[in-house]
């Protein structure tokens, strides 16, 4: 049953890392605005909550995938989740944001009127199933990049007949029990890396069983830099010089990678030569048939994963599954892996706006028919922003940008009295171009239903944090691309040039 409800000037849906970073943004940079955050889960922290599995942690530095207002102070810049989510909590508390967030609440639908120039948001509480109604002028998507309740899993010949677990890293059991167990990892992402070294000391032995190899290459778990400028400089200076040179050094090596591949090949190659054993066979372990970036790339801290395969407990074997066994896994080589544990670390399922339903003006929006404007606006949705980070980079660089855009956006609709901006694509033709141009599998399984992206500026999405810092603090927010109205003027059919 719907119930009365409340007004908010923007309303937020997620309080993950970029919902906590935008929350704060918004009560600096503009401080009179009433908002609220709405959030599914009954815990803060998103991704960092969520995943449970040994050794999670970030694949990116710290020092770029923390907030430029708060310095990350601890040792490692690759850091564990449970630190992780810490730094995201604290960050709550010490900003007041804590009391703005509504848990258990799951925003479904989202419609836009141009009469009234505000949302009408319906969310579900997910303890009662009970709809409540609130209405926001802006709304700000924080929702991440996939679906909370099931990753991804394909379906392997003979599942069902596995004597033992077979278990996804997104819903890892509390107290799995893996002391002594033959374990196999299926996968070569971020996350089957991250356990098989975090497993390897425990279980008796752990297999990482991969179709395709992935680019892997080793990063200090601490920064030297860091940690050498930390014996002179104080934090507040020590932050921004190593996020700079942290986000140099990430834009050089993706700019190498597609530019001159064959260099940063023989660059990931050499490393791989230095730290795995003698006569290890790299080209059928860790040589890709794509180049570095078609796909993200992982990182290991300090080459642990390489360190792991030099045990005799830990091995990869890239084959092919012909089907599971009561036992374990049969290859299509026909060799056969024995397990006690099968882990599917087969990724995720990408979902767009946390699967919100959103209608403009009675129409439903359908986002792949969508343009991405400046990456975080969509073509013909009023009033609406996405914190959709890199996929090249740390996730939080692009979201910082996006909500300082979002504040400027607001301030500039207030001084001007207008109540609705909405990005216009005029031409007749929609791009083709998919929004996410990695060609990872669980991008491609889902790109379709995102929206889509043009060959130029601001309808493309460069991922490249110096231009986006141009772009969306530097550069005049109004452009021709950009439609700025009041309602009375929307009732005329006026279009106002901003
Ligand atoms: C295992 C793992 C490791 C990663 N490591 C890195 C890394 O090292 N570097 C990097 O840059 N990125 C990394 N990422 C990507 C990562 O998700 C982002 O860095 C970051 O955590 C995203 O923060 P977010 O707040 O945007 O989204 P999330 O962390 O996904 O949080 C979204 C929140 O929105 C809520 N929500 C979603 N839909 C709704 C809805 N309809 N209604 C209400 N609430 C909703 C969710 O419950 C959740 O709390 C990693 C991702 C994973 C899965």
């Amino acid at each position: 049953m719907a119930h009365a409800h409340e007004h908010v000037d923007v309303l937020i849906v997620g309080a993950g890392l970029s919902g906590i970073g935008a929350a704060c943004h918004l009560q600096t940079d503009c401080s009179g605005k009433t908002y609220a955050i709405l959030e599914a889960r009954e815990t803060s922290g998103g991704t960092w909550d969520l995943f449970r599995y040994p050794g999670i942690r970030s694949d990116s530095d710290m020092f770029t995938l923390g907030y430029a207002f708060k310095p990350w102070t601890e040792e490692r810049a690759v850091a564990d989740g449970p630190s992780i989510l810490g730094y995201i909590r604290e960050t709550a508390r010490e900003h007041g944001v804590e009391r703005h967030i509504r848990y258990g609440r799951r925003v479904v639908r989202a419609s836009w009127s141009s009469t009234e120039g505000r949302w009408r948001v319906e969310a579900e509480r997910t303890d009662t199933g009970e709809r409540e109604l609130l209405t926001c002028s802006f709304l700000y998507g924080c929702t991440g990049y996939y679906r909370y309740d099931e990753g991804y899993s394909p379906s392997f010949d003979g599942m069902d007949t596995f004597n033992g677990q077979i278990i996804h890293p997104q819903h890892w059991p509390e107290n799995l029990d893996y002391a002594g167990k033959r374990v196999v990892v299926i996968g070569s992402g971020a996350t089957a890396v991250t356990l098989v070294p975090a497993m390897a000391d425990t279980a008796a032995h752990v297999t990482m069983l991969q179709r395709t190899p992935t680019y892997i290459v080793s990063l200090p778990g601490r920064d030297p830099i860091a940690q050498l400028l930390g014996k002179f400089l104080p934090q507040r200076l020590l932050y921004p010089i190593v996020r700079w040179k942290n986000v140099l050094l990430s834009m050089v090596s993706y700019q190498v990678s597609r530019k001159k591949p064959h260099v940063m090949k023989n660059l990931i190659r050499k490393g791989l030569q230095r730290q795995l054993p003698e006569g290890f066979d790299i080209d059928k372990h860790f040589k890709p048939p794509y180049d570095p970036w078609d796909q993200r790339m992982c990182v290991v801290p300090d080459g642990d994963l390489f360190d792991a395969i030099k045990k005799d407990s830990v091995d990869i074997v890239t084959d092919q599954i012909d089907c599971f066994t009561e036992t374990g896994i049969k290859l299509r080589s026909g060799k056969e892996l024995a397990a006690d544990i099968i882990i599917t670390a087969t990724g995720l399922n990408m979902l767009a706006i946390g699967g919100l339903a959103l209608t403009v003006d009675d129409k439903p929006v359908v986002l792949s028919e969508t343009v991405g404007y400046k990456g975080m606006m969509f073509s013909g949705v009023p009033n609406l922003a996405a914190a959709i980070g890199y996929t090249n980079a740390s996730w939080t660089l692009k979201c910082d940008l996006v909500i300082q855009y979002v504040t400027r956006l607001l301030a500039h609709m207030d001084a001007n009295g207008f109540k609705q901006v909405t990005p216009r694509w005029t031409d007749p033709e929609l791009p083709s171009t998919p929004f996410v141009d990695l060609k990872s599998g669980y991008v491609l399984r889902s790109v379709e239903d995102f929206p889509k992206q043009a060959s130029r500026e601001p309808w493309r999405l460069y991922q490249n944090y110096v231009r986006d810092l141009v772009m969306l603090r530097h550069r005049p927010l109004v452009d021709e691309a950009l439609e700025f109205t009041s309602p009375a003027m929307q009732r005329s059919g006026e279009r106002v040039p901003a």
